[in-house]
């Protein structure tokens, strides 16, 4: 027996039952938006290792180990030709991709606020485990050019609106502020946190005592047990913001409160990415475990600049499209949209078959779903050449095609094809030189009464 392949570990087929969940929540992402004026960008599924060890961070567990490497084919393995020296990795995050290709593509010299969105995989080297897989989708938005509350503002109330759109019930918005970098703000939050862990370090975790040398503000993040009393007790970011972002921080709640919606204040939100300055956010739904955070994001001021370029504000979230699909309160006509045909066509001999096929693909061309059946019989030198006009009825029904075209010996002797209406019980015959035509218009007048 040959060995059965397996997909790799941490990633799923999405199969056509589920393929229209997906587009559902796709299309209403894209929709709104539109609304409110992000255009799709896609780029590279992989990019250098360099722009996330820039950005993301090298003290996180994207960067550390998080990381799928991409390389050359063996046989091109250290060839003196082979000039690219960099390392490549599949995009283990969206907005550092977003923000490189902004850049490199000159978008903010043309305009002065660049509204950008997109819908990709994203692939982290990680435990599988419910809500978390190694290949998940992301769908996300990222604003760039300006500094303004409002536009923080407003990216949360996109994301609202979407989940809420998506009938997500049960979602709460945290909201923090982790400051920027004057020396009076993140800085000496970053130092008195160091103080407070410091002092308890014999109760924090393996993790978390080489986190005190690297990066303190993940200590926050920290799932174990032992951490979590910890971390709850230790400063929180906002008591420490210059007054600059003392007011981005009040201007922001002043704006999500005016546009209805409801938030917390979570003064341990960091969200463990190096670019965050400022605002940080999270969508979480209380339904789903551990993993709970549906959507995610924050304000990245820094980023373009670390990345070569002038100094840029901007702001975006990224949104599981796995986890909002597991959030999603299910409506009930989302079975129905299994592949539904107008016409069927039943050629009951393999001489009314070439008619048949013509017959569909004139169809198709004139945008009718048209479909046949494409089973072999079981003994082609017997008899019965195609399957019978009962099974192949059969098949119509469970397709829910609206007519069914019969072609028959009988007919193709007179010249004409018999229709079947399986809606209105009742049939009809058609000369084949009209066929087309009249069964194109028979169900556009079907779709849209006005036609008939
Ligand atoms: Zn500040
Ligand atoms: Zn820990």
């Amino acid at each position: 027996m040959r060995e059965v392949f397996r997909r790799p570990r941490g990633t799923q087929d999405i199969l056509p039952d589920q393929v229209s969940r997906w587009r559902t929540v796709e299309e209403k992402f894209r929709h709104w938006c539109g609304l409110y004026g992000y255009w799709e960008v896609r780029t590279p599924a992989f990019e250098s290792r360099a722009l996330f060890e820039r950005t993301v961070g090298d003290a996180t567990d994207i960067v550390e180990k998080q990381m799928f490497r991409v390389g050359p084919p063996k046989a091109d393995e250290g060839r003196p030709e082979q000039k690219e020296k960099e390392e490549w990795v599949l995009r283990p995050e969206g907005t550092a991709p977003v923000a490189r290709a902004v850049l490199e593509n000159g978008l903010l010299s043309r305009q002065s606020l660049v509204k950008l969105f997109y819908v990709a995989a994203i692939f982290r080297y990680e435990r599988p485990q419910a809500g978390r897989l190694r290949q998940h989708h992301q769908c996300g938005v990222e604003a760039l050019g300006s500094g303004d509350p409002a536009l923080d503002a407003e990216v949360i109330d996109l994301g609202w609106n979407f989940l809420n759109d998506c009938h997500i019930e049960g979602l709460s918005v945290f909201l923090n502020s982790i400051g920027c970098l004057q020396p009076e703000c993140r800085p000496r939050y970053r130092q008195d946190l160091l103080n407070y862990f410091w002092q308890k370090e014999s109760l924090l975790c393996k993790d978390c005592r080489r986190r005190l040398q690297s990066n303190p503000l993940r200590i926050l993040d920290c799932k174990e047990e032992t951490c979590q009393p910890v971390a709850r007790k230790a400063p929180k970011s906002w008591e420490y913001l210059c007054p600059a972002c003392q007011d981005h921080f009040s201007r922001l709640q002043d704006h999500l409160s005016g546009m209805g919606i409801p938030f917390e204040i979570d003064g341990h939100l960091v969200r463990g990415l190096d670019y965050y300055q400022r605002t940080v956010f999270e969508f979480r739904h209380m339904g789903l475990g551990a993993q709970n955070t549906i959507l995610g994001g924050g304000r990245y001021d820094g980023l373009i600049e670390e990345l070569g370029g002038p100094a840029t504000p901007g702001v975006g979230f990224g949104c599981g499209i796995e986890r909002v699909l597991l959030a999603m309160v299910p409506t009930p006509n989302e079975q129905e949209q299994s592949a539904v045909i107008d016409v069927f066509v039943a050629p009951l001999t393999k001489a009314a078959q070439k008619e048949g096929v013509k017959l569909l693909s004139a169809l198709r061309k004139k945008k009718i779903a048209a479909d046949m059946d494409y089973s072999e019989p079981k003994n082609p030198t017997g008899t019965e050449e195609l399957r019978s006009l009962k099974g192949q009825m059969r098949q119509a029904h469970k397709r829910r095609a609206r007519l069914v075209i019969i072609i028959g010996d009988d007919e193709l002797t007179r010249n004409f094809l018999t229709v079947r209406d399986m809606v209105e019980h009742r049939q009809w015959t058609v000369a084949f030189g009209d066929a087309v035509a009249k069964i194109t218009a028979y169900i556009l007048g079907q779709r849209d009464p006005s036609l008939r």
